[in-house]
Parts: C-alpha cells; sequence; structure tokens
C-alpha cells in the first residue's frame, strides 16, 4: 500500500512525545518534502519507531538531550535521518547492535530497559525493503542513523 512518510512519522512521534518528556529531551521532525511509499505500514512503523525510541532512551537527562528526525527524498529513495546527543557507542560494539539480545554496558543498559531485539527487527524490515541502513556515533556525543528505503518497492 502507498503510505504517507510525513504522517507516518508525525503519529510516531506523537506516540513518543510522553517518553521524551520524562527523559527530558527535545524531539525535533523536519521534512523536507513530501513523501508517499510502496511499503509494509507495519513493518516500517516498528523500524521507525525503534530507532526514535532508541535515540530518546539512550540519550542525556539533563535536559540538554535532543532528537533530531529528518526525512528527505529523491526520485529513486526516501531518506530518514534520526540524530541524537546521546551517550553515543562505543566502536567495538558498531558491529553488534544488530544482532538479536546484543546490548551495550549490560549495567548500564539493564537500567534502561530492553530486550535487545529493536535493531534486529529494524534491519531486518528495511532489508526487506531493499533499504539500506548506516551508523555513525561518537561515544558520549551521540549517535546518527541514516536509512534509505526506495519509493517503489514490490514485495
Ligand atoms: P529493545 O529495542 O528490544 O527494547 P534495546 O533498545 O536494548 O531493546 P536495540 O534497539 O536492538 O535493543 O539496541 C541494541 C543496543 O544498541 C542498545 O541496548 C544500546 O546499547 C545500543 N543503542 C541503540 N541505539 C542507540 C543510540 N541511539 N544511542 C546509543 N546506544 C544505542
Ligand atoms: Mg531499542
Amino acid at each position: 500500500t502507498t503510505v504517507n512518510i510525513n504522517e507516518l512519522l508525525e503519529q510516531i512521534l506523537k506516540r513518543l512525545q510522553p517518553i521524551a518528556d520524562k527523559q527530558k529531551v527535545e524531539l525535533v521532525l523536519e521534512s523536507f518534502r513530501p513523501v508517499s511509499a510502496e511499503v509494509d505500514e507495519v513493518k516500517i512503523t516498528l523500524a521507525f519507531t525503534n530507532l526514535i525510541e532508541n535515540a530518546i532512551k539512550y540519550n542525556k537527562n539533563d535536559g540538554e538531550g535532543w532528537v533530531h528526525v529528518s526525512l528527505n527524498a529523491d526520485h529513486q529513495y526516501f531518506y530518514l535521518k534520526v540524530e541524537d546527543s546521546g551517550i553515543g557507542i562505543p566502536e567495538e560494539s558498531l558491529e553488534h547492535i544488530y544482532e538479536r539480545f546484543y546490548r551495550v554496558d549490560k549495567s548500564h543498559s539493564r537500567e534502561i530497559g530492553g530486550t535487545g531485539l529493536g535493531l534486529a527487527i529494524t534491519r531486518n524490515s528495511i532489508l526487506m525493503h531493499r533499504g539500506a541502513i548506516k551508523v555513525y556515533s561518537v561515544l558520549n556525543e551521540g549517535t546518527t542513523f541514516d536509512v534509505r528505503i526506495p519509493l517503489n518497492y514490490i514485495a
């Protein structure tokens, strides 16, 4: 089905706003253009929700934290960027974060709560759409996830 990605992101952010408020993280959405795409709405919602929820959860809670979500597109793909000012991911963990049940720093992660399945599901869902996901991170500064998904993927 054809999904309005701008609206889908607005809904996701609205649902995550209470979690952001609790963590004192500022949540910002920037849509550079209208995007509609042929996607599996449930799978894409799960994927994007986990990326944005992670960006909120693994963030500062001193009122200085922020998450910036942006949406853009060209004639072939749409692009989602989720950038945070959070705790970052150590270099040696970057290759493991998509593994099921993998969580960085068990003690720290235990306080935050989660199963370690989110990114495995996110990556599968993006690959299923013939998309791509990339991560950039600096410890104690923040993390950026870049996602690219074809506009008219046919299942
Ligand atoms: P779940 O999503 O299943 O509730 P989770 O958030 O721990 O649990 P993933 O979403 O798969 O699991 O993330 C795996 C691990 O990667 C997290 O436990 C965390 O250590 C690290 N991580 C993911 N996103 C970020 C981020 N934006 N900033 C810092 N660390 C992150
Ligand atoms: Mg998660």
